[in-house]
């Protein structure tokens, strides 16, 4: 018996994290940050609901903070599995975590030196170094393409058109068909490409957005 848990963007539109369970895998759909007010940012601190090492994979949609931002504390927390994405999202996902890390580190370094905060020392969410070791759990995968994780699990990469590499994805787990838009660009725009209708391929799927 399968589920889907809403780990964020839950009352708030930041934190993107889907978790697929069936009786095999468990699949992160998203690995955000919550972004915003502090009461928000706050719970990118809290104990992540299940153990990261848990987690069979991540399938993650593109590259803003608040759908990939959290790799690299989950990877520091435990997870082991490899981070589907396209290789645009890899190739910006290297300039974002890096540069989130540095900010994060340089906000440390600041709290620190004039004593502003009640942690003692401030820390980073994650380090530089952190977020260069995720880099090397992602996993590039083609548009369009149906990559099977076992029998019963597979998902397709559909062009979204939001910013560069942006999908959303379908997962298939159990027979049962899962769609997650993630962010969707517009059916007219002078860069992108309009988005692909998934649904068009997959009657029937549950969408979520
Ligand atoms: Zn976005």
């Amino acid at each position: 018996m399968g589920s889907i848990q809403f780990l964020g963007a839950a009352g708030t539109v930041t934190g993107s994290r889907y978790l697929v369970t069936s009786d095999k895998k468990k699949i992160l759909v998203d690995c955000g940050l919550f972004q915003g007010l502090k009461s928000l940012r706050l719970k990118n601190w809290d104990k992540f609901p299940i153990d990261p090492s848990s987690v069979d994979a991540v399938l993650l949609t593109h590259a803003h903070l608040d759908h990939s931002g959290y790799i690299p504390r989950f990877i520091k927390n435990g997870f082991r599995g490899k981070i589907f994405c396209t290789a645009a999202t890899i190739d910006l996902c290297k300039i974002l975590l890096l540069d989130a890390a540095h900010i994060a580190e340089e906000e440390a370094a600041y709290l620190n030196k004039h004593k502003r905060s009640k942690h003692q020392p401030a820390l980073p969410l994650f380090s530089s170094d952190d977020a260069l070791r995720s880099i090397e759990h992602f996993q590039p995968v083609p548009f369009d393409e149906s990559i099977a994780l076992d029998a019963s699990t597979k998902f397709e990469f559909r062009y979204a058109g939001h910013i560069l590499g942006a999908a959303s994805i379908i997962l298939e787990v159990d027979g049962k068909k899962i769609g997650f838009t993630g962010d969707i660009g517009r059916p007219n725009d002078p860069i992108f490409f309009p988005p692909k209708l998934y649904c068009d391929r997959w009657p029937g799927a549950l969408i979520f957005s």
